[in-house]
C-alpha cells in the first residue's frame, strides 16, 4: 500500500496563532481561564486545554465577572464583545486576522448602504460572528439553489462576502449564479476564502485522480476538513474524516493500493503521525510526501497578549 501525504496540510497560521495565544495566556494568568467556543474546531486540541483546566463556554453569561476570556479563532459578534465588557472580563482576542478582514468588509459595505450576500454555512461560529456585524444588512446563501430563491428588497447596492473555509469550487458556482442574477454585484479585491483552505483543497486535487481512498484527519465540526472530505467523495473516492488513528477501521483498507492522507487546518500533526504509524504497523504501508507548495504565513499574537507578556516580564524584573 502506498500512502501519499498531501502538503500543505494541518495547522494554518490562524490556528497556530490561536493555540499559541491560549498557551501563552495560561502561562501568564494560569489555567483558570475561559474560551468563548472551541479555540479551534478540533477535539484533540480542545481536550488538551480542558485537561489543563481551561473552560470552554457558549455564552459570556457563563463566565464569572472579572475573569479572563479568550475569543476563539472564528471571531465573535459585537454583541459578544459588549457582553464581555459589561462583565468586566479581561479579553484576549485570538480571532484569525483573515476572519477579521471579512468582519471589516461587512462593516464597510453596511456603512456604505450595501446589502451583503454572505456565502457560508448557517450556524458556523464564523458566520454567526460575521452576521452579527450587520444583521439587518446581511443575507446568508448556502447553496446554488438559495440564489434562485433570493428575494432582496434593496438590490441596487449589492456586495458579496464569503466564509473563509468554503469549498473553492462550490463558492465559485454560487458566485457565478449570483453574478448572472445581479451583474452589478461587488466583492472585495482579495477573496475571502483563505490561503490555507485553498492550499489544502488544491493539494489533494490531482492526487485524488489516482487514489483508492482518502483519509482526512480532522474533527467532524471542522469546516475546512469537511470540505476536503466532500472533495474526495465528489471525485468518487472512498473518503473518511477521522480525529486520529483510533477512528481508523482496518476494513477500509482491504484491496486498497493508493491512499491519500491530508489534514484540516485545525488538525494537529501528531494525529497524522498516529495514522501513519497505524498504517505502517498494520499494512506495512510505504509513504511519500506530495508537496504542492510551501506555506510560510505567520500571524502575530494579539496586542493585548503582548501587553500582558510585557507586564509579566516587567514584574519579573521588579521582583527579581
Ligand atoms: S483556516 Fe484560514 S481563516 Fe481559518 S484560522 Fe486558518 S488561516 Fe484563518
Amino acid at each position: 500500500m502506498n500512502v501519499l501525504l498531501a502538503s500543505p496540510r494541518g495547522f494554518c497560521a490562524g490556528v497556530d496563532m490561536a493555540i499559541e495565544c491560549l498557551d501563552e495566556t495560561i502561562r501568564c494568568v494560569g489555567p483558570n481561564i475561559f474560551v468563548y467556543h472551541e479555540i479551534v474546531h478540533n477535539r484533540i486540541v480542545v481536550e488538551r486545554f480542558q485537561n489543563q483546566g481551561v473552560t470552554f463556554v457558549d455564552s459570556v453569561d457563563d463566565v464569572p465577572c472579572g475573569s479572563t476570556l479568550v475569543f476563539s479563532a472564528h471571531g465573535v459578534s459585537p454583541a459578544v464583545r459588549q457582553a464581555a465588557r459589561e462583565r468586566k472580563l479581561q479579553v484576549i482576542d485570538a480571532t484569525c486576522p483573515l476572519v477579521t478582514k471579512v468582519h471589516l468588509e461587512a462593516i464597510r459595505y453596511a456603512r456604505e448602504g450595501y446589502t451583503i450576500v454572505l456565502i457560508g454555512h448557517s450556524g458556523h461560529d464564523e458566520i454567526i460572528g460575521t452576521v452579527g456585524e450587520a444583521p439587518d444588512k446581511i443575507v446568508l446563501v448556502e447553496s446554488p439553489e438559495d440564489v434562485e430563491h433570493l428575494q432582496l428588497e434593496d438590490r441596487d447596492k449589492l456586495a458579496c462576502l464569503t466564509q473563509t473555509t468554503l469549498s473553492v469550487d462550490e463558492a465559485n458556482t454560487i458566485l457565478e449564479k449570483l453574478r448572472r442574477r445581479y451583474p452589478h454585484l461587488e466583492s472585495p479585491a482579495k477573496e475571502d476564502i483563505c490561503y490555507a483552505t485553498t492550499n489544502r483543497q488544491d493539494a489533494i486535487k490531482s492526487l485524488l485522480k489516482s487514489a483508492d481512498l482518502l483519509i482526512v484527519v480532522g474533527s467532524q465540526n471542522s469546516s475546512n476538513s469537511r470540505r476536503l472530505l466532500e472533495k474526495g467523495l465528489a471525485e468518487g473516492v472512498q473518503s473518511y474524516l477521522v480525529d486520529g488513528a483510533e477512528d481508523l477501521d482496518s476494513d477500509w483498507f482491504a484491496d486498497v493500493e493508493t491512499v491519500v492522507m491530508t489534514a484540516g487546518a485545525s488538525a494537529p500533526e501528531s494525529a497524522v503521525t498516529e495514522c501513519v504509524d497505524y498504517l505502517k504497523h498494520h499494512f506495512n504501508a510505504e509513504f511519500s510526501d506530495a508537496v504542492l507548495r510551501d506555506e510560510s504565513m505567520r500571524f502575530p499574537l494579539p496586542r493585548e497578549l503582548q501587553i500582558l507578556r510585557g507586564l509579566e516580564s516587567g514584574d519579573k524584573l521588579v521582583s527579581g
